[in-house]
């Protein structure tokens, strides 16, 4: 099964990511995570890329699309994988579907997760992720077990440079004009299936396996 989960910032992407790819067994490749983690090594990419997550812009097409093609190639990524962050311009979903043509792969499922714009500045001012994994938390929504420490591997909760007020909101104006068009582009294709990201995370979930296993395209 393969999969893309769209939806603006903070919508809970991450957080339904984890229960699909435990139940489907199938690998998340998330574009967010990645660029961070080539931050933390300090490559090329993650150096170029700094300036750009920091203000909450995109990183530019190229960039990514080109990390794109050099990670879904990977073993494991040979039994499914879901999408979280990617794609996020027109130009991207070009690319994937020029990539996925490449590889003679098909995409089953396009996710989309609504949540309304002053819930996310909530959600995001408020989110801790795990220094280790980058599982997410929120400290009243959905709060670590131990304060401060990550429930699957006990390592530090940091909050991200870019969930602040400011970038938050740049970031949902980036996504409005950039990343919301590909609703359409996808809902053309006959893969869309929308989610009311709003309410209990497990009630959400619930959503999410109803329509993956209701249109089984395992
Ligand atoms: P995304 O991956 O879409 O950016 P996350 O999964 O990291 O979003 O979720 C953003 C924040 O909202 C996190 O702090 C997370 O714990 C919290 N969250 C996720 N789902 C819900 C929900 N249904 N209700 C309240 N808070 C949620
Ligand atoms: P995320 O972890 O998905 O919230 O992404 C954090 C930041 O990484 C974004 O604000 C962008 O700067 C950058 N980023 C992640 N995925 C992409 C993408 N597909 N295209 C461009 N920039 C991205």
């Amino acid at each position: 099964m393969r999969l893309i989960f769209l939806g603006p910032p903070g919508a809970g992407k991450g957080t339904q990511a984890e229960f699909i790819c435990r139940d489907f067994h199938i690998k998340q490749l998330s574009t967010g995570d990645l660029l961070r983690f080539h931050r933390k090594q300090g490559t090329e990419l993650g150096r170029k890329a700094q300036q750009y997550m920091d203000r909450g812009e995109l990183v530019p097409d190229s960039l990514i699309i080109d990390m794109i093609k050099e990670e879904l190639v990977k073993p494991e990524y040979k039994n499914g994988y879901l999408l979280d962050g990617f794609p996020r311009t027109i130009a991207q979903a070009e690319a994937l579907d020029k990539l996925l043509e490449e590889l003679n792969q098909k995409l089953d499922y396009v996710l989309i997760l609504d949540v309304q714009t002053e819930e996310i500045v909530t959600r995001l001012t408020a989110r801790r992720t795990c220094k280790i994994c980058g599982k997410t938390y929120h400290l009243i929504f959905n709060p670590p077990k131990v304060d401060g420490k990550c429930d699957i591997d006990g390592g530090e909760l940091y909050q991200r440079t870019d969930d602040n007020e400011e970038t938050v909101r740049n970031r949902l104006a980036v996504y409005e004009k950039q990343t919301k068009p590909l609703i359409d582009f996808y809902t053309k294709k006959g893969i869309a299936y929308f989610i009311n990201g709003q309410g209990e995370i497990e009630k959400i979930y619930k959503q999410i396996q109803e329509i993956l296993l209701k249109t089984k395209r395992l």
